[in-house]
């Protein structure tokens, strides 16, 4: 590009995401999530008028529909509670809305445009036909009885059961939606429609389920840094990683770095981190995910449990790590977090959670050329699965595990180099820019044979 055509794109650029702020006010993170990726498509398109004509990445900037309601359910002493669910369709173009819901009090519309948005994008970079959405509550599971969560599972689906189909948008899980609230979710569905049909994602092995499911985006995190560090002609062997969260993602994060050689010495929760030098091996992991999933309670218990651990108030990344992999939330690595792991000598980050790192944090890993993996490139294996799991209630059958971990890692491989192929450039690979316009073009194209949709 010549100097003047960089000015001009940097005008527009500046341009668009005035506008989204002005459209979209107080959205957050739906403004951050919009400005992550014009900043690397904006300079691809900068030649390429069609885009520019058609206007989009100003249509892909907003939803296709937002759908919001109310959704009270009774407590175990008879108070009436009322909480908000949201279903936001972001993007059908290359087939149904897929993405998950979410159930925790930070819920907002901006939170689930950013996520609906970046999902568009990351289905894209799948490879399997599947548009962008994303939906949830400000629901609260933590501290509920099964009973608490049932009753708000089934009024939450008692609404959102007519907006979604499995033609139509097929939810999943997310943060605070896991095996037990799908099965309430899907339960109620299929009572209110009569149907059985995979509507929902991440559903029990007994009611079609697929194998890997739970696993995949943990294991395909791991996958995507172990192709990053291939490429370079390194290994995740005897490596020390640092991983947040002690949700799904993290803990099969934990089990594939485990199985490939690597060292976990960290895990956290929204109440702090545990550190343990020793390394979390198998036994202590299957602590952790009874802790989690079974008794719910917190990482903290960790240190209790187990000689040498520690636990610490805040999070873990001034812990010295090869890799870093934050699996928790939003924005839990900022430019003070970046630059303590660049300081402490760590080389690549894998971000199983969504946007987990904010703008400043990205552009500190980009300066230091570390590897940097973002998360709709490194934590689609989960949607990429689901998208199998689609597949197998479809034709009702059931892949066997060895084929789907197969199909997983040749996807996060497909992935890998199709962030190459964008991302290249004379100082390696910028694997962010690579996954948002690889993820773009497929999703832009199909809007530019629609014509004015
Ligand atoms: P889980 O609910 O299983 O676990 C979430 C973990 O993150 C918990 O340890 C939780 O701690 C912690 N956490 C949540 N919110 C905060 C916060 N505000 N501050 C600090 N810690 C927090 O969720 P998942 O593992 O499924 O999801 C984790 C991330 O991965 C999310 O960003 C999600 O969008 C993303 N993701 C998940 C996919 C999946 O297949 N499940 C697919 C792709 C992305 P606590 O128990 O204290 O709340």
């Amino acid at each position: 590009m010549t100097m003047s055509s960089v000015n001009k794109t940097d005008v527009y650029l500046k341009r668009f995401i005035a506008g989204v702020e002005k459209r979209n006010p107080g959205e957050q993170e739906f403004h951050q999530a919009v400005a992550e990726v014009a900043e690397t498509v904006f300079p691809y398109i900068a030649d390429k008028q069609i885009y520019h004509k058609m206007q989009i990445m100003e249509r892909m900037a907003e939803p296709d529909r937002v759908i919001m309601f109310r959704v009270p359910w009774t407590d175990d002493e008879g108070n009436i509670r009322n909480q908000r669910g949201y279903r936001v369709q972001f993007n059908n173009s290359i087939g149904p809305y897929k993405g998950g819901l979410r159930f925790h009090p930070s819920v907002n519309l901006s939170v689930l445009k950013f996520l609906g948005f970046e999902q568009t994008f990351k289905n894209s970079l799948t490879g399997l036909p599947m548009g962008g959405g994303k939906g949830g509550s400000d629901f609260n599971p933590k501290g509920k009885s099964d009973n608490e969560v049932m009753r708000f599972c089934q009024s939450f689906m008692t609404e959102l059961h007519r907006h979604i189909g499995e033609n139509t948008d097929i939810p999943a899980g997310d943060i605070g939606v896991g095996a037990r609230e799908i099965g309430y979710l899907f339960g109620q569905y299929k009572r209110i429609e009569n149907r059985f049909v995979g509507v929902l994602t991440g559903k029990g092995m007994a009611f079609g389920g697929s194998k890997i499911r739970t696993e995949a985006t943990g294991y395909g995190a791991v996958y995507f840094m172990q192709n990053m560090l291939e490429y370079k002609g390194d290994d995740i062997r005897g490596k020390t990683v640092c991983i947040s969260g002690s949700g799904n993602v993290a803990t099969y994060a934990v089990e594939k770095v485990n199985q490939l050689g690597g060292k976990v010495v960290t895990l956290s929760d929204s109440s702090g981190f545990i550190y343990d030098p020793d390394g979390i091996n198998a036994e202590k992991l299957a602590f952790v995910m009874d802790l989690k999933n079974v008794r719910r309670g917190r990482i903290s218990e960790y240190a209790d449990e187990f000689k040498g651990a520690s636990f610490h108030e805040g999070r873990p990344w001034g812990v010295s790590c090869d890799i870093a992999m934050p699996c928790a939330t939003q924005n839990e690595i900022n430019r003070d977090d970046a630059e303590n792991l660049v300081k402490n000598g760590c080389i690549g980050v894998s971000e199983g959670a969504n946007m987990p790192t904010d703008l400043e944090g990205i552009h500190t890993f980009q300066n230091a050329g570390m590897l940097y993996a973002p998360s709709k490139a490194a934590n689609a294996g989960g949607v990429a699965v689901s998208g199998l799991e689609m597949s197998q209630n479809s034709s009702r059958i059931s892949w066997d595990e060895a084929e789907l971990e197969r199909l997983l890692k040749d996807t996060m491989l497909t992935i890998h180099n199709s962030c190459v192929e964008y991302g290249k450039n004379k100082d390696g690979v910028d694997y962010l820019a690579g996954a948002n316009i690889a993820g773009f073009i497929k999703v832009a194209d199909a809007m530019l044979a629609f014509g004015h949709t």
